[in-house]
């Protein structure tokens, strides 16, 4: 059989065979993508009584938590803070449980343990009752009269099709959405959230490391300097405590240790293991990069990790503890933060994250924590706001929901919503909507509200 024309028209082009693809599984309810938004979804779909597929390009559940190695999942948590109920809380003390977590360092939060949550996710998924299907990466939509009736994937098996009742696109770029012809934005590439690959060490003299934090402690107000950590705060964040490092690396620089271009590098570590293992090291920011784009992928994989090699040198050098400390790992892949939103049919605002929006038709509630685009907000008091349900529906295609970070929104209010938690609201709003979708057979955009927000709060999420 051939797979594409031998004789195209344009030498440049080459246009692939129609071919017939096996059925290999049926569902009711099918999420594409597992990270905090897709764990969600499958969570909330099945245990609102459908049965569930979770798909997932890679070989393990988490997303960007186990395949990117973020570990910070609720470090803007404060005494004040009113914070998501639902499986995002579920999931943390789950983890905790499993001893998978950590005390994260500036806030009243636990931090997981990126390659442990694998484990959690696992064990998780199989409870659910939810099918787990991991190394099939979605390729195409299976389309029938304006509706998703299934997807196409690529995997180790060859081109196989999965139909599915409800599909959630929890993908992080609304790559299912895109390709089934929904409207979707995307931020300019030089405008979008940078991209960072993500590395531990080991070897880390943590009583060292700590003396040398708590003798130089840093705050908020630190971040300032370069155009990547020149952020807006509303003052009260200002003076809080920050596991920000930046001066070994300009120190670095001034001795001729790092190119002087590396001036950029400053950020975040996450944990200090008692066996010296310093991780969630997010210290690497390349602007430019569309994460939509293999060759973007390509490049920022490859600057990433020398930038990387160059950060850990620094640190052997200038960071009290790392002497004899290297690299632990990197992440599984590049740290995605900003590619497409969909234009759903309630585009979140600004003005919706910072002035605690309530709508009726909420399905989850998120502190006003704003990390984004210049600005962080911390939410040391108790302002929250309402996700809508609106803002998970795309326009144009039947029997699809997006969750994740892709859901609808402009700039300011991603820097919120992308938040992993605020991720698991949506993801479990979705999920639910796609179950009760399901049994009343209402179509996604008219929905009876009341009977999601009902098993919503059956499933112990907070709406209000
Ligand atoms: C470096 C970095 C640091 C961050 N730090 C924090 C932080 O400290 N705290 C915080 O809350 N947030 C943080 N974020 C943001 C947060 O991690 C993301 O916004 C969040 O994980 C998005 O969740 P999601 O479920 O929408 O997508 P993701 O976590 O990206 O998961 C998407 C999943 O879909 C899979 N997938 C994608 N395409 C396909 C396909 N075609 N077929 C099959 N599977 C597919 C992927 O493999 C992945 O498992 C950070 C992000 C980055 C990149």
């Amino acid at each position: 059989m051939l797979v594409s024309d031998p004789r195209p028209a344009d030498p440049k082009r080459v246009r692939e065979a129609a071919r017939t693809v096996d059925v290999i599984h049926e569902t009711d309810v099918l999420v594409v993508g597992s990270g905090p938004g897709g764990l969600g979804a499958a969570l909330g779909a099945a245990r609102a009584g459908a049965r569930t597929t979770l798909l997932e390009r890679n070989g393990c559940f988490g997303g960007n938590i186990t395949q990117v190695g973020v570990e910070g999942f609720a470090w803007y948590r404060h005494e004040q803070t009113i914070d998501s109920e639902g499986i995002g809380r579920e999931l943390e003390d789950r983890a905790k449980a499993m001893g998978a977590t950590s005390d994260e360092p500036q806030s009243i939060s636990q931090a997981f343990d990126a390659e442990m949550f694998k484990y959690v996710a696992d064990v998780v998924v199989a409870e659910a009752g939810v099918k787990p299907m991991l190394h099939r990466q979605f390729v195409a939509p299976i389309i029938d009269d304006g509706a998703i009736r299934g997807v196409i994937t690529e995997s180790k098996s060859g081109r196989e099709a999965i139909l599915a009742r409800r599909v959630v696109d929890a993908t992080g770029d609304a790559d299912v959405a895109a390709r089934s012809g929904a409207p979707t934005r995307k931020t300019p590439k030089e405008a979008m959230l940078s991209a960072s690959v993500m590395f531990s060490m080991t070897g880390v003299d943590k009583r060292e490391f700590l003396d040398e934090v708590k003798a130089d402690p840093q705050t908020y107000r630190d971040w300032a300097g370069n155009a990547e950590w020149d952020i807006e705060t509303t003052g009260k964040e200002d003076e809080l405590f920050s596991p920000f490092l930046r001066k070994p690396f300009k120190k670095a620089v001034e001795a001729g240790v790092i190119p002087p271009n590396l001036i950029t590098l400053a950020g975040t570590w996450g944990t200090v293991t008692d066996q010296g293992d310093l991780t969630y090291l997010n210290l690497v920011h390349l602007s430019g990069y569309d994460g939509t784009d293999a060759d973007d992928l390509t490049r920022g994989e490859i600057d990433g990790r020398r930038q990387a090699i160059h950060a850990i040198e620094a640190l052997r050098r200038f960071m009290p503890g790392c002497e004899d400390a290297k690299l632990r790992n990197f992440g599984m892949t590049l740290g995605i933060r900003d590619t497409r939103k969909i234009d759903a049919h309630y585009n979140l605002t600004e003005q919706d994250v910072r002035e605690q929006a309530r709508f009726e038709d909420s399905i989850g509630i998120f502190p006003e924590f704003i990390d984004g685009y210049g600005v962080l907000v911390l939410p040391t008091t108790g302002r929250y706001f309402q996700v809508p349900y609106r803002s998970l529906v795309p326009q144009g295609v039947g029997d699809l929901i997006v969750a994740g970070r892709s859901i609808g929104g402009d700039r300011i209010s991603h820097a919120s919503v992308r938040s992993m938690m605020c991720c698991t609201v949506s993801g479990q709003g979705a999920g639910v909507a796609a179950a009760v979708s399901l049994r009343t057979g209402q179509p996604f955009d008219r929905l009876d509200l009341g009977k999601v927000q009902e098993e919503l709060r059956r499933q112990h999420v907070r709406i209000d």
